[in-house]
């Protein structure tokens, strides 16, 4: 991204005075970690909504906003972080529906999902399957025209307090993605706690016998895992600009803390090896943001981006871990403590490095790639 056209600048201003305006007085009224509740987790989704952020990709004239996902992302890369997770999901929870849903889901949840009047999840780790999806244990079983559904799902961002589930369950037909309504019987939820990131709202989902009908299989039964690792691609691309925009918002207070604590009768940021902190973690932020939008071009072009999407992906994770920690340097020992920001990015940049695919199997995917060789089988 050397510049944006007019058009991407006025989504840029857009949102950024949305922002300011309706999301961060709500933001604001909470702790730093601390999650925002349901109804304001709405609030902020029928702002984003006004803007688009719900829509995406989604024709206009079926409701969605249309956008590239370069314009998208740039409108993302401008969300506080404690609700940016929330708006990722939520809105690839409704290009699902609206690309694979049947007309009764369409019509049913379609247009609340894009309203903000409904938030979405999307459940495929379980406590025994989460680099390999394909070892999941939760099963789906037909009952006339309904299924019937149990397993525990794990890790579920917005999980705790999301209105529909994206369900991927084994089929006699193979794994199959359903929609589920979280207030269906058999259905319970527990929030997690994390390291960080604890704004999110993380949850373990427990299915036990919860039923659907027929018109709640997303695409085909059998389809479920193919659909997941294409969703993935993309979402590799907007994971690795969470991990951009979490070292940025470090690197930020590193260079304004740099340019105003003294030591030694001047400024820390005159010292050569805080420099050089700042000039490695300058440099990496770019380095990654470059590549997520790479990737995330080739989907505009309608291409796959099977390499690219995990090259940004693990690469961009991987550098928020080392810039927030550079950052925290930065800092000494204020760093460290509770009072600042930095600490905080620091530890929700480690979360970054295992969603979407652990670093380890994007550097497999990208190796497999490049090899026509697969370290999976
Ligand atoms: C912040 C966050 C958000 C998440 N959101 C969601 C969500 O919304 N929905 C959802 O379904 N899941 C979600 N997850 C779960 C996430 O997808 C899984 O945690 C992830 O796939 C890894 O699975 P695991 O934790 O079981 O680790 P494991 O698969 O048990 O891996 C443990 C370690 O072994 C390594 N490993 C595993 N297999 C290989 C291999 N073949 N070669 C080399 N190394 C290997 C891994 O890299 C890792 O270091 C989220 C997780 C986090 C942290």
């Amino acid at each position: 991204m050397f510049g944006r056209s007019e058009e991407q600048q006025m989504l840029v201003v857009s949102i950024e005075g949305a922002i300011e305006r309706d999301i961060e007085p709500v933001i604001e009224s909470y702790e730093k970690d601390e999650p925002v509740s349901k109804s304001d987790a709405k609030a902020v989704l029928r702002t984003l909504s006004e803007q688009g952020m719900l829509g995406r990709d989604i024709p206009e004239e079926e409701g969605g906003a249309g956008l590239d996902h370069t314009d998208w992302a740039l409108m993302f890369e401008q969300l506080p972080m404690q609700v940016d997770l929330l708006a990722m999901i939520s809105s690839e929870v409704a290009r699902t529906v609206h690309f694979t849903g049947s007309e009764y889901v369409r019509d049913t949840y379609l247009g609340p999902l894009l309203e903000g009047e409904l938030i979405g999840c999307a459940a495929i780790s379980e406590p025994g399957a989460g680099s390999n999806p394909r070892e999941m244990q939760t099963i789906a079983e037909r009952d006339g025209d309904e299924w019937v559904i149990s397993g525990t799902k794990t890790w579920i961002s917005n999980g705790e307090i999301a209105d529909v589930a994206m369900v991927v369950a084994e089929t006699e037909a193979g794994k199959t993605q359903f929609l589920i309504e979280t207030d269906a019987d058999g259905f319970h939820r527990e929030r997690l706690e994390m390291l960080g990131r604890q704004y999110d709202h993380m949850a373990q989902l427990y299915l036990d016998e919860v039923r659907v009908p027929d018109a709640h299989v997303l695409g085909s039964p059998g389809e479920g895992l193919d659909r997941t690792y294409e969703s993935f691609e993309l979402g590799r691309a907007n994971v690795a600009l969470l991990g951009v925009k979490t070292a940025r918002n470090a690197l930020d207070d590193a260079i304004e803390y740099a340019q105003t604590r003294d030591q030694w009768g001047k400024p820390i940021g005159e010292h050569q090896l805080v420099q050089q902190l700042i000039a490695d973690s300058a440099t990496y932020v770019d380095a990654a943001r470059l590549l997520a939008y790479r990737a995330l071009h080739r989907f505009d072009e309608g291409d796959r981006a099977s390499a690219e999407s995990a090259m940004a992906k693990w690469f961009a994770t991987e550098m928020a871990v080392e810039v927030t920690s550079n950052v925290v340097q930065v800092h000494g020992g204020i760093g460290l403590s509770r009072e600042l920001d930095v600490e905080r990015y620091f530890r929700d940049a480690q979360m970054l490095t295992i969603p979407e695919g652990t670093t380890q199997i994007n550097k497999l995917i990208v190796a497999r790639d490049m090899l026509g060789l697969s370290a999976f089988d």
